[in-house]
């Protein structure tokens, strides 16, 4: 199969296809490295199942709120279809700046040490601080198991990950990160609540690796993406979401729209933290991504308006099913927040994460093999954003799977 772009160009250029360069000579090892995820061959294996119980998604079951359809329709009717500044337009601006106000205290309004830059998407804004803030040979720590692009945006930058062993409970605790910092450590990057496990690190968790961070002098960056989806039992002493901005300025705060109001396909993030790290990322910006999809801001302003409480009570109580369905067969946590269980293969089993996954195929359920998240494959992750009759459904095969 010759790739399409190759073939286009050629068939513009001289009317028949020759080709002169050769793929393997142009290349980059670096675009090679990516993406060997094992996601990939888990939707290759989907494409061949029909109609699968599928709780492999990382997004959410319901649909965009209709208040947000109908601001992003008005936008485009309202001609906000250009470039907007690179930082976002005022409007999603002001909006974000107000949402941090009332839930971290962060002012940003008036506080001329803070910034918010609005990115494409929280991998817009996760590529631009790995782009931004290490050189090549520089380190950052991620936890393992990890969010898919954490590694992935390492190579991309030419910069170095290090893996912070979080098995078994999959807590990144200051303990776990302080043997892993070295002079070339320029961030440390955590994920609360977390992909693919459903960890919510607790408010002393946060603050000590706030102190930690600060003790030795690198930068902390928080992956804060589904900062709404966090439990009853995840939350803070005052009932809030367990943020590391709530101790300190010094570090960056990375959320998005994706999984809160399930925008997943429009793209929508921004960064906040100190002005001048800020400022460098949306230089980075300028020359990258350019700007966030500019009716997409229109409508995430309005996104931030909407309540999403009934949602966040629907996933806890599926949580509440997959626990009190699988304990008893199954090692695993309770999770508490986005919408994730992150479970052993059991060891008697004697299959790899990828193996088990296989065999939940063959009975038409589709799930990600841990080694599509970590160095290791001993897990499986399943999600719950499904219908309460596909998660039944699901949960009876692995329970026949774990049995077996
Ligand atoms: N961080 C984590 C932990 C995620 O799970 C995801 C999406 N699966 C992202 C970032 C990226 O989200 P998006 O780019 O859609 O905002």
């Amino acid at each position: 199969m010759i790739p399409f772009h190759f073939v286009n160009v050629h068939t513009l250029c001289s009317g028949e296809f020759s080709r002169m360069l050769r793929p393997q000579e142009i290349i980059t090892k670096r675009s090679e490295t990516v993406g060997g995820s094992g996601i990939r061959e888990i939707f290759e294996l989907a494409a061949t199942m029909k109609d699968p119980i599928n709780l492999s998604i990382g997004q959410p079951d319901f649909d965009v709120p209709d208040p947000v359809k109908v601001a992003a329709v008005e936008a485009i009717h309202a001609g906000h279809n250009k470039y907007t500044p690179t930082n976002g337009a005022p409007e999603i601006r002001k909006a974000v700046a107000a949402s941090l106000k009332r839930d971290l205290g962060w002012d940003i309004e008036s506080d001329p040490d803070l910034e918010v830059t609005v990115t494409s998407g929280t991998s817009g804004g996760l590529v631009l601080t790995y782009l931004t803030f290490t050189e090549p040979g520089d380190e950052m720590i991620i936890p393992d198991p990890y969010f898919v692009i954490y590694p992935a945006a390492a190579t991309i930058a030419g910069s170095k990950a290090v893996y912070c062993d979080t098995y078994p409970d999959f807590r990144m605790t200051a303990s776990r990160i302080e043997p892993l910092i070295t002079d070339k450590t320029k961030f440390v990057l955590i994920n609360s609540p977390s992909n693919p496990c459903g960890v919510t690190l607790t408010e002393d968790e946060v603050r000590e690796i706030v102190d930690l961070c600060k003790a030795k002098n690198v930068l902390l960056i928080s992956d804060e993406i589904y900062d709404q989806f966090t439990f009853s039992d995840g939350r803070d002493s005052q009932g809030r979401y367990p943020s590391p901005a709530r101790f300190s300025k010094d570090l960056i705060v990375l959320r998005g729209f994706s999984k809160s109001y399930a925008m997943t396909g429009w793209r929508l993030g921004y960064a906040a933290g100190p002005k001048d790290l800020i400022d460098a990322m949306s230089r980075m910006q300028q020359f990258t991504f350019v700007c966030a999809p500019s009716m997409v801001q229109y409508a995430g302003a309005t996104a931030l308006d909407t309540d999403i409480s009934k949602h966040v009570a629907d996933y806890e109580r599926k949580r509440d099913m997959v626990v009190e369905a699988l304990t008893p067969y199954a090692s695993m946590g309770t999770p508490t927040g986005a919408f994730y269980a992150f479970i052993e293969v059991p060891e008697r089993l004697g299959m790899t994460g990828m193996e088990f996954v296989q065999k939940a195929v063959e009975r038409n359920l589709l799930m990600i093999p841990g080694g599509a998240f970590s160095r290791r494959d001993t897990h499986f992750r399943m999600s719950y954003a499904t219908t309460d009759e596909k998660l039944r459904q699901g949960l009876d095969i692995i329970i026949d799977l774990l049995k077996s």
